[in-house]
């Protein structure tokens, strides 16, 4: 067994806030990192969405082989992600778990055009070396490194 990568962070601010009704959920809170300039995070968010893009990663594909999108009303039951950088840019990595009116989920890897309804986050800022994004051989992805 590899041990795993990681860096050691101090604790950053801390920020609680709301996104509008029509904000684009993914390109809003990229643009709200850029703004005031996180370089790493961890954040949650929950709310509900308009509709919702989901991407699923083909394995065997070593790419994005699917974008579920859903033209349904969605509560976010969960939304987790981290911030960090690609390319000398913020990158925001949120996987979402969404609710139907019965109850049922949908789940995956968040893509731009999901269109928030309401929106509550806290972004949790880390404080330390950044962390860049760069292309992993085995899996194809964009990983820490
Ligand atoms: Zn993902």
């Amino acid at each position: 067994m590899k041990k795993p990568f990681y860096r050691q962070f101090k604790p950053g601010r801390i920020f609680m806030g709301r996104l509008h009704y029509g904000d684009d959920l993914l390109e809003s809170l990229v643009k709200f990192c850029e703004d005031k300039k996180i370089k790493c995070a961890a954040l949650w968010l929950i709310g509900a969405v308009q509709n919702a893009n989901l991407g699923y990663y083909g394995q065997k594909e070593k790419k994005y082989v699917s974008c579920a999108s859903l033209n349904k009303k969605l509560e976010i039951a969960g939304c987790s992600g981290n911030v960090s950088r690609k390319d000398g840019k913020v990158s925001v990595h949120c996987h979402v778990v969404l609710a139907d009116y019965t109850g049922r989920a949908y789940g995956g890897h968040l893509l731009s055009g999901t269109m928030v309804f309401a929106a509550e986050f806290c972004i949790r800022e880390l404080k330390g070396r950044d962390l860049n994004r760069v292309e992993e051989k085995q899996t194809g992805l964009p990983l820490w490194g």
